[in-house]
Formats: C-alpha cells, sequence, structure tokens
C-alpha cells in the first residue's frame, strides 16, 4: 500500500472547480497519487453523477495501484460522509475527500476506509 503524505494545492484546485462545474450534482473522481502525493484525477467511465448519490460503477474500477481513495463533492454545506459513502469508503482505497460548499481551501476533508476524519496536508508540486 502506497503511503501518502500529502495532496496537491493546485488539485485541490481542481477539484473544488469541478465540483462547481457539477453543480447541481456531485462531482466524483478516484485520487491517484505519485510518490506519495496526491496529484492526480482519474475520471472513471460509466461514473453514475445523481443529485443525491455518487456511485461509482467498482466493476469498472481500473486495477491500477495509483489508485489511493476517491474524490466527490456534496452539493451542500455538509462534508460529513452520508451512510452510503462510508459503504463506498469501506470497499475501496483507504483516503476519501468530500468537499462541499462555498468549494474553497477550507471546504474539503479526508477521511480513512473507515469514515474517520484524517490530517492530509497540502503540499506545493
Ligand atoms: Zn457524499
Amino acid at each position: 500500500m502506497l503511503k501518502v503524505r500529502g495532496i496537491d494545492r493546485g488539485l485541490l484546485e481542481m477539484i473544488n472547480q469541478a465540483a462547481r462545474d457539477s453543480l447541481p450534482n456531485e462531482f466524483v473522481a478516484m485520487l491517484r497519487a505519485e510518490e506519495g502525493v496526491i496529484e492526480e484525477l482519474l475520471l472513471l467511465p460509466g461514473t453514475l453523477q445523481g443529485e443525491d448519490s455518487a456511485t461509482l460503477m467498482m466493476h469498472m474500477m481500473p486495477i491500477d495501484y495509483s489508485v489511493v481513495g476517491t474524490v466527490h463533492s456534496h452539493p451542500g454545506y455538509s462534508n460529513r460522509p452520508s451512510r452510503e459513502d462510508l459503504e463506498l469508503f469501506r470497499r475501496y482505497g483507504y483516503i476519501h475527500i468530500i468537499t462541499c460548499l462555498p468549494y474553497d481551501e477550507g471546504s474539503w476533508r479526508a477521511y480513512d476506509g473507515r469514515g474517520r476524519r484524517m490530517q492530509l496536508p497540502v503540499v506545493e508540486l
């Protein structure tokens, strides 16, 4: 398992922009890490971006060991994981980000596979 030490600031900005662009729907993607830093998104074909549920198509998941987890947006002001989110976190990956309105640098939180908040330092690449 790849050890992750941070996330690229530019990628976070990209995530928040994608979240804004996806309103009123959720934005969903996979997170890829390179040398311990999350720096790239992987968009899955067949990903549903519904208003309330971000459902990742597990059978479409590539075998890609640089993927460390998921990111999705909430169209509201809460970045707490829903019951469905916790189910997803448990099944796939070990770092999960949720961002919420207003999609700025303070909007997001990182969670582990059990839905517990985790510290994820922001780094400049
Ligand atoms: Zn959610």
